[in-house]
């Protein structure tokens, strides 16, 4: 997606072909100013509607194992094939943003987990999203491959393999997950390696 641009509403590219027209009444819509809006939107010369596009919450944990390492999956699927992240995905409709990361996490690596904080919130707008990632414990399960993973391992602090980490919202996310962990450290007055 690096060679993402930004079109009509601040829209990326890749996106405009899928809001061409409206869910109200599937005329084409058109684009421009109207009247009591701030900026300029997509709206409907039939039925008037407004079509507001905006970000969607792609929901994510950073499962940590009880010696503390953190369990990454090497993706299976575009984008960034064979790079990792951590697990997660787009929150549906009927679920909480807890739930959604519950279940994206089960479904990619075959644990169970417990969101225990949000580690950070982070906006990615080439892909249109906003990606929450939570600290989580393992609760069950046994790390698998699974349809989306090419592989699923857990990895220490300090072996984290940066270089091939699939996004920018993963390398953020991780970053600041380390300093947290960093400074629990030093508020127990342990080392900090
Ligand atoms: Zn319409």
């Amino acid at each position: 997606m690096s060679e993402v641009r930004f079109g009509l509403g601040g829209m990326p590219d890749w996106l405009e072909p899928m809001v061409r027209f409206c869910q109200r009444c599937g005329s084409e819509l058109t684009f421009g100013a109207i009247e009591g809006e701030e900026r300029d939107r997509l709206s409907c010369p039939r039925c008037n509607s407004i079509s507001y596009v905006n970000p969607r919450l792609v929901v994510t944990t950073l499962p940590v194992t009880a010696q503390g390492e953190v369990v990454l999956i090497r993706r299976g699927i575009e984008p960034a094939y064979g790079k990792w992240a951590q697990p997660g995905g787009f929150l549906e409709i009927d679920e909480t943003v807890e739930a959604g990361a519950v279940r994206e996490t089960l479904e990619e690596t075959g644990l169970l987990v417990e969101p225990i904080r949000i580690v950070g919130l982070y906006s990615r707008v080439q892909a249109a999203v906003v990606v929450v990632a939570f600290e989580a414990r393992i609760v069950s399960g046994t790390a698998a491959v699974t349809r989306e993973s090419l592989e699923t391992r857990a990895f220490a602090a300090d072996a984290i393999p940066w270089r091939e980490i699939a996004f920018e919202t993963s390398v953020r996310a991780l970053t600041d997950w380390l300093a947290g962990v960093l400074s629990n450290r030093k508020g127990f007055g342990g080392t900090v390696g």
